[in-house]
């Protein structure tokens, strides 16, 4: 068994960016030559999540809409008081859809339903410089 670890570097825009990362992520086991195990994706940050999404125009729209119905960017939080960064709703749906995603690798290839794509959101209220950290334990191909 081996553990391989690489990385993701992306510019995202803040403000629900949702950025399509599975390319990067199906290259990362190709290169490796990984064939069977569990692939870590994780992003360090308190306002960005890593999930999976159908990746067409309705719920690229849908999915913000949600966001914003659950954690409005506009409402008042303790978060803001206290440190005057004005992303208190960023965190918050951070915490709700979490920092990573496991995916099972199986003959060389992610196991994805057809349109399942492996997605960074960013929430933060500016542009950030993203890394994603991707870790691999299984098997070399
Ligand atoms: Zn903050």
């Amino acid at each position: 068994m081996i553990v391989c670890t690489g990385k993701v570097e992306t510019s995202s825009k803040g403000f629900n960016d949702i950025i399509n990362i599975t390319d990067d992520v199906r290259e990362f086991i190709e290169k490796n030559k990984l064939r069977e195990g569990q692939l870590l994706v994780f992003i360090n940050g308190s306002t960005a999540a890593i999930s999976s999404i159908e990746y067409e125009p309705g719920l690229l729209r849908d999915f913000p809409e949600l966001m914003e119905k659950i954690a409005p960017m506009n409402e008042r939080y303790h978060h803001d008081d206290t440190w005057h960064d004005g992303n208190g709703y960023a965190h918050l749906r951070s915490t709700l859809i979490g920092p990573s995603f496991t995916v099972p690798v199986l003959d060389g290839k992610l196991v994805l339903g057809t349109w399942q794509q492996i997605i960074l959101i960013d929430f933060d209220n500016r542009s950030r410089h993203r890394v994603v950290t991707l870790q691999f334990i299984g098997e070399k191909g």
